[in-house]
C-alpha cells in the first residue's frame, strides 16, 4: 500500500462516514474483535479516479476515529472539538434512552413521561411519521418556521426559557436584556448569527399567526424594466436535460400567447444543445422584429435557473448579446419582500391573486408526468404533455401576475 502524504479527509462534510465507521468500531469492540493495539480508525473507499495518487484511480481514506475533529456546542465553552467515537456515543447514547423509554410506556396514568418532543427539521419534510409528529407537538414554534429554520440547539435553548409554541414565539421580545443574557450563552456556538437567526424567526412567526406569506421590507414603487413587447420565460427539466423551453408573450395590449419550444423525443446532448438553440432563435427573430418596428422587448423569468441552464447547454457566451433584454424577478421579490417560506414561485405568485390549474402543481411532479409524456403509451402519454404544457404555460403566467402586481398592486 501506498500512503499520499499532503491530503487529508474533509471531515466536517463527512460526518455520516465518521459516524458509520464509528458504529462499526463500536460493533468490533462489543464483540471482543477491535484491535487493542491500534487507535481506532477506519477507511472509505472513494468512487473518485485519482490516477495521480495510484495507476488504478482508486484510493480509500484513512478516517481516524478518536481525534477531536468536529466542533460541536459546550455549555462550558461555547464550542468545543468532539471525536468521531464521541458523536457518536451521544447519539447512539440518546436514541437508546429514547427507545427504551417509549417501549417501558404502556398508556398507564403513570407511565414515564417520553424523553423527547418532535423538534421539526428539514429530515421531517420526506418523514412518514410527520403527521403523527405534528399530532404529538401541537403548535410547537417549530413546525411552523420553515425557511431560516432554526438548529434544534437553538429550539431546545428557546424551550428552556420557555418558548416554545407558535404563539410564544410570536410574541417573545428579542430585545429583552434578560432574555438576551439567557439565551446568547446557549446557543454561543453561532457567534453574532444567532440573534439574526432569532429575530427572523420570531418575525416569521408573527406572519404565520398573521396568515401572511410575504411582507413589504422596502417603500414606494418598484422599479421593474418594462418593454412595449414582454416575454415571461420557464423551463422544465427531466433527468438532467431541458426538454421543454416555455414563452409568454405579451405584445401591448394583446391577449399573451404562449410559444412552447419543446422535444418528446429522446434528449442527448446533441439534442438538447438543438432544442435550446430553437428556443434562442426563436427569441432572436422575436426581438428582430420587434426592432425592426422601433419596439423594446424584455424577457422575464423567476430565478437564475433558466439562465444558467441555458449557458450550460449553449456555451457562457451564447446569449451574451441579451444580457440586457434578461430580466430576473426573483432577486427583486427577495430585495423588496420578506417571506414567510421562501420567495418560490408558487409560493409567492398567489399573494399575487394567481392560481394553477392543475391541483397538483409542482416542478418535482413534473417530472414524473414527463416520464409519462415519453412513454409509449399513448393516450396516458399525449395527456401528460397536456398537463405539462399547461402546467409550464401557468408558469409563465405567473411570472407575468408577479409583474404586473409588482407594478401596480405591490401588497
Ligand atoms: S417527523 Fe420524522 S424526523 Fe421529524 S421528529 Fe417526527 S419522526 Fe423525527
Amino acid at each position: 500500500m501506498r500512503e499520499a502524504t499532503g491530503l487529508a479527509p474533509l471531515a466536517a462534510e463527512r460526518i455520516d462516514d465518521y459516524l458509520q465507521l464509528a458504529h462499526y468500531w463500536r460493533m468490533l469492540e462489543a464483540c471482543g474483535r477491535a484491535p487493542a493495539e491500534t487507535p481506532a480508525r477506519g477507511f472509505i473507499i472513494g468512487s473518485d479516479d485519482l490516477p495521480d495518487l495510484d495507476p488504478s484511480g482508486h484510493v480509500l481514506v484513512w478516517y481516524d476515529l478518536d481525534t477531536p475533529l468536529f466542533a460541536t456546542f459546550s455549555r462550558r465553552q461555547g464550542k468545543a472539538k468532539r471525536t468521531a467515537l464521541e458523536r457518536y456515543d451521544f447519539e447512539f447514547g440518546i436514541r437508546h434512552e429514547i427507545a427504551t423509554v417509549a417501549a417501558s410506556r404502556t398508556g398507564a396514568a403513570d407511565d414515564p413521561d417520553p424523553v423527547v418532543q418532535p423538534i421539526f427539521t428539514d429530515e421531517c419534510d420526506y418523514c412518514p411519521w410527520y403527521d403523527y409528529c405534528l399530532g404529538v407537538a401541537g403548535d410547537t414554534a417549530s413546525a411552523h418556521i420553515k425557511s431560516g429554520r432554526l438548529s434544534i440547539r437553538e429550539w431546545r435553548a428557546l424551550d428552556q426559557l420557555g418558548v416554545s409554541t407558535l404563539h410564544e414565539l410570536a410574541a417573545l421580545d428579542t430585545t429583552d436584556a434578560t432574555f438576551r443574557d439567557a439565551y446568547m450563552p446557549e446557543v454561543a456556538h453561532l457567534g453574532a448569527r444567532a440573534m439574526d437567526r432569532l429575530v427572523a424567526a420570531v418575525r416569521r412567526a408573527g406572519m404565520v399567526v398573521r396568515g401572511e406569506v410575504l411582507e413589504r421590507q422596502t417603500e414606494g414603487p418598484i422599479d421593474l424594466p418594462a418593454a412595449e413587447v414582454e416575454v415571461d420565460f420557464d423551463i422544465e427539466d427531466a433527468e438532467g436535460r431541458v426538454y421543454l423551453w416555455g414563452a409568454l408573450v405579451r405584445d401591448g395590449g394583446a391577449d399573451p400567447v404562449y410559444v412552447p419550444t419543446v422535444s418528446w423525443g429522446p434528449l442527448d446532448e446533441e439534442a438538447e444543445r438543438r432544442l435550446a438553440q430553437r428556443f434562442l432563435d426563436w427569441l432572436r427573430d422575436l426581438i428582430a422584429r420587434a426592432g425592426s418596428q422601433g419596439r423594446t422587448v424584455r424577457v422575464y423569468h423567476y430565478s437564475a435557473h433558466e439562465i444558467s441552464n441555458l449557458k450550460r447547454i449553449l456555451g457562457p457566451g451564447a446569449s451574451g448579446d441579451l444580457d440586457g433584454v434578461f430580466v430576473d424577478l426573483l432577486p427583486v421579490m427577495q430585495q423588496h419582500y420578506f417571506a414567510v417560506s421562501g420567495h418560490g414561485l408558487k409560493k409567492v405568485a398567489p399573494v399575487f391573486d394567481f392560481q394553477w390549474r392543475d391541483e397538483e402543481p409542482s416542478g418535482l411532479l413534473s417530472q414524473l408526468w414527463y416520464l409519462e409524456a415519453i412513454s409509449e403509451d399513448e393516450p396516458a402519454a399525449s395527456a401528460a404533455r397536456t398537463r405539462i404544457l399547461a402546467y409550464n404555460e401557468d408558469d409563465v403566467r405567473a411570472t407575468a401576475a408577479i409583474r404586473d402586481g409588482l407594478r401596480h398592486q405591490a401588497p
